[in-house]
């Protein structure tokens, strides 16, 4: 499964060969407007809190994973239930979270009577049964059955999100994924046999030298499979992870920067035509079903983490627990609590983050009369001459609310190069406004 912050941009050099709007200029207002459909009446309250909580097993570790995960060999995962539940109670009682999320790893990994303590556990301390608008459980396709798709959606579960990430054998071989395409279709079957109207398919494009149309094939039957929701991610290498490794060895060289571009445009098209607006850089949704706990987290509301390598934003702070389960499960039972380090972010560091995770939805952008009540920083002032130069390339642009509120968002151009315009609004010259006031 991929993270719902990783960022995407390319290379500037190559920008224009891929703007849709060539030949087509009407083609990104049509997504806008497809991406605004995605998130409409999402009922988000700005006040609320969520609530995420990680698993962090899985049956074997995927080549290209950096997430804080590890093989199953035979931990003790019912003792690991009982530590989330204890730190639950540390910091979740009567938390009343809005939106509520179990990743990982791969939670689907819990047997039904483990699935079932942790929920009824969450669900006693939390409340989140009476006061959740969605509550997420991530599976992949070998550990989720008709029998779990329906013992969790009983326990107050209303949404998977399936990890498929190809349907081709030999690519799923070659990440080390245990599951196969029959197993996939089998998967995204039973979630909506047992009647989840919620259900998210994670894909991952751009596999070194495969055949293209075959990325086109698997994306068409992923999305005409019923599911409401599709995570499109290019595969990326990151530092530690055995792809990287192979990589660096000379084996598994990644594809060009201009195959990747063309592949994540024409993702974007195809899930457009298929109904599905791409309201953030990798998610794509049908109208009203973008998930709000991810908006939660581009829209930098508050939530609070349980488990291993857990990250909150509560309160004002920053908080994240041990990664290693072994670790959070010793400090848990002697503390009731296991945190590995807390901050509370400066208003230069706090803002920036604001812009980083808010530019990412190409239709809302940041609210910057809300980031400066967050932060007591007006964007515009703070990040002065680099955001200028930002606005007058048209790589950013300045829009009016209904409440007269002003909106920084990327166009079309700087949506493709959002990490190119978050490395210009924190230049590392250690004189810049950006830098003075961390
Ligand atoms: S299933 Fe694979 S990608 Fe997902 S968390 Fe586990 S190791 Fe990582």
């Amino acid at each position: 499964m991929k993270d719902s912050r990783q960022t995407k941009s390319f290379p500037a050099s190559s920008r224009d060969k891929i703007l849709p709007s060539k030949g087509r200029p009407d083609l990104w207002q049509q997504q806008l407007v497809a991406a605004r459909s995605a998130t409409e009446n999402t009922p988000l309250k700005e006040s609320g809190v969520s609530l995420y909580v990680h698993f962090p097993y899985c049956q074997s570790k995927c080549r290209y994973c950096d997430f804080n995960s590890y093989a199953w060999t035979g931990q003790n995962m019912e003792a690991y239930v009982d530590a989330v539940l204890q730190e639950a109670r540390s910091v979740a009682k009567e938390l009343l979270p809005q939106t509520v999320f179990i990743g990982g790893g791969t939670p689907s990994l819990l047997s039904p009577q483990l699935l079932d303590r942790l929920l009824r556990g969450l669900a006693d301390i939390s409340g989140f049964v009476h006061s959740s608008k969605e509550t997420t459980l991530e599976a992949n396709p070998e550990s989720f059955s008709r029998e779990k798709a329906s013992l969790a959606k009983d326990l107050g579960i209303t949404r998977i999100s399936l990890g498929i990430q190809s349907l081709r054998q030999e690519v799923l071989q070659a990440y080390d994924r245990v599951h196969d395409p029959e197993q996939a279709l089998k998967a995204l079957d039973a979630a909506q046999e047992v009647g989840f109207a919620h259900c998210n398919a994670d894909l991952i494009f751009a596999f070194p030298g495969q055949n293209p149309e075959h990325w086109w094939q698997d994306l068409h039957t992923v999305l005409a499979s019923g599911i409401d929701h599709l995570s499109a991610y290019e595969l990326s290498y990151e530092p530690g992870t055995a792809l990287t490794r192979l990589n660096q060895a000379g084996r598994w060289p990644a594809e060009n920067p201009d195959h990747c571009q063309a592949l994540f445009e024409g993702t974007r098209q195809a899930c457009h035509q298929a109904g599905f607006g791409g309201y953030e850089v990798s998610n794509f949704a049908k109208s009203g079903a973008a998930c709000l706990h991810n908006l939660v987290y581009w829209r930098s509301h508050s939530y609070v983490g349980l488990g291993a390598g857990a990250h909150s934003w509560y309160q004002g702070n920053r908080v994240q627990n041990l990664p290693s389960p072994e670790d959070y499960l010793a400090t848990i039972q002697n503390r009731g609590q296991a945190i590995q380090e807390k901050q509370r972010p400066s208003p230069g560091t706090l803002l920036f983050e604001i812009l980083m995770m808010g530019l990412r939805l190409p239709h809302e952008g940041v609210n910057l009369d809300r980031a400066e009540k967050l932060t007591e920083l007006d964007a515009l002032e703070y990040f002065g001459d680099p955001l200028s130069s930002l606005l007058d390339r048209k790589w950013l642009c300045l829009e009016t609310g209904s409440q007269k509120e002003r909106y920084l968002r990327a166009t079309e151009t700087g949506f493709l190069l959002l990490d190119e315009i978050l490395l210009q609004l924190l230049p590392d010259d250690s004189n810049s406004p950006a830098r003075k006031a961390q």
